[in-house]
């Protein structure tokens, strides 16, 4: 806010103080800055944690500080807010958040939501208008599929889609016939699928939109959920990703005890999402950005710490003998086109994957029943392991031939790995097996 004094004459609360990135030439990891990154302790009692600012709105200065932030707010000039309104567009809590959720993939800006959900409606609300054409990797998410196939389908909006593991060529064709059906508003990934595992050649499907859009100021943005990796494992706008999606709830908030969503990218794309969700009030609360804040400081020791169990826990399944096989990224065969995709796209390979048991329902039950540790409940990336059946469960109501093509087969268990012993984890699987 160094504006304010030039503005007004009157010089404000003191300024905040700038939050290290650096020492010398040595850059600062992300995991370093979770722990104070964005926030003044000066400014708030000298509270080493940030207060949750319950409020609805901010008082302003005088009038003159408050036409300028609505000058700010609703783009009568550029640049953004420069000081808190009104808790529908911004808040403290907000915006630590947002300021160090950013961080992970070293984009410009971030956008905090109530749900993963509400964050992908405001972003496909921003950028899509009735008679435009999405192209997106498919499977999505269910959810995200019934938003962009049944209600924004109801606007005059369509899509085409091509499989999660498409080539270049494959995807151009796609992006070609959705040229021919009407605008192209966007090109939505989701990497790695749901439950295929399977992983969207990010790296292609740029080269693939900057050919097929010479003129870059026409060119759709390519935005990816990347809630099953991100933001430890990939980082997608490194790969050539405008926005990152992110369901908050997963890995970022990690103790399965809050529901958020988020998008990371540019400025330049972020912006009018932000007059979006100023518009229509998805933003997250103060509470849940609290929670959120706190889980980003341990982020990168659960991941990890997640990760390395499932590398230990799938070892230990892909031989068991009531195990047909195990759908893990870190099983990709050596030379293989997915192969080849993970090594330029993931730094790890996650902590959740697809175990196929010999036989059908009645097994993948008797497993589930059996469990001790794990949990039998759908979602992913919280500190306790979670198992379930998804031709039982989450995907239910797909047709069977859809299920077929994806691998939804009845013996399939979902299984997020989370942050517990894994030696117990894998005596937990072996009681478990016994009972197939
Ligand atoms: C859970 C999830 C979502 C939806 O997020 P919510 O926070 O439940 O709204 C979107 N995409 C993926 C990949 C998810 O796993």
């Amino acid at each position: 806010m160094e504006n304010e004094a030039e503005m007004t004459g009157v010089p404000a609360r003191r300024p905040m103080k700038k939050s290290p990135t650096a020492i010398g030439n040595h850059q600062l990891s992300p995991e370093t800055m979770m722990m104070g990154f964005g926030f003044d302790p000066g400014l708030s009692e000298g509270s080493l944690k940030p207060p949750i600012f319950l409020t609805s709105t901010f008082v302003f200065d005088t009038a003159a500080h408050g036409k300028r932030f609505f000058e700010g707010i609703t783009g009568k000039r550029p640049g953004g807010a420069e000081g808190l309104v009104y808790s529908r567009f911004n808040g403290p809590n907000q915006e630590i958040l947002e300021g160090r959720l950013r961080l992970w993939e070293e984009a410009e800006e971030a956008l905090t939501f109530s749900s993963g959900m509400s964050a992908i409606a405001t972003l496909l609300l921003t950028f899509c208008r009735p008679g435009d054409v999405i192209v997106h990797s498919g499977p999505l998410y269910a959810a995200t599929e019934t938003l962009i196939a049944k209600i924004l389908g109801q606007f005059g909006i369509t899509w085409l889609d091509f499989p999660s593991g498409a080539t270049g060529e494959e995807i151009a064709a796609v992006v070609e016939a959705a040229k021919a059906k009407g605008r192209v508003a966007m090109i939505y990934l989701e990497s790695p699928a749901n439950p295929t595992n399977a992983l969207v050649d990010v790296e292609a499907v740029r080269a693939v939109r900057d050919s097929a859009f010479p003129d870059a100021s026409a060119r759709p943005p390519i935005a990816i959920d990347n809630t099953f990796l991100g933001p430890l494992w990939a980082k997608p706008l490194a790969s050539g990703a405008d926005i990152s999606v992110y369901s908050l709830t997963k890995y970022a908030g990690g103790h399965s005890d809050l529901v958020a969503g988020g998008l990371v990218g540019a400025k330049k794309f972020l912006d009018p999402i932000r007059m979006m969700r100023n518009t229509i009030g998805t933003i997250l609360d103060p509470n849940t950005a609290w929670m959120l804040s706190r889980s980003l400081e341990t982020l990168e020791l659960r991941m990890s710490r997640a990760g390395e169990n499932a590398a230990k826990v799938c070892e230990y399944l892909r031989t068991h003998d009531k195990v047909e096989s195990v759908g893990y990224l870190g099983f990709l065969q050596e030379g293989t086109r997915q192969a080849d995709i993970y090594k330029r796209h993931c730094t790890g390979a996650g902590s959740t994957f697809s175990l196929y048991l010999k036989g059908g329902e009645k097994e993948a039950f008797a497993f589930l029943d059996n469990l001790t540790i794990a949990h039998l409940a759908v979602s992913l990336g919280g500190t306790e392991t979670l198992a379930s059946a998804p031709a039982a469960m989450t995907h239910l109501s797909v047709p069977d031939e859809r299920k077929q093509a994806l691998g939804i087969t009845d013996n399939l268990v979902r299984i997020s790995i989370g942050v517990e012993n894994a030696d117990d984890l894998i005596a937990d699987f072996e009681n478990a097996l016994l009972a197939v």
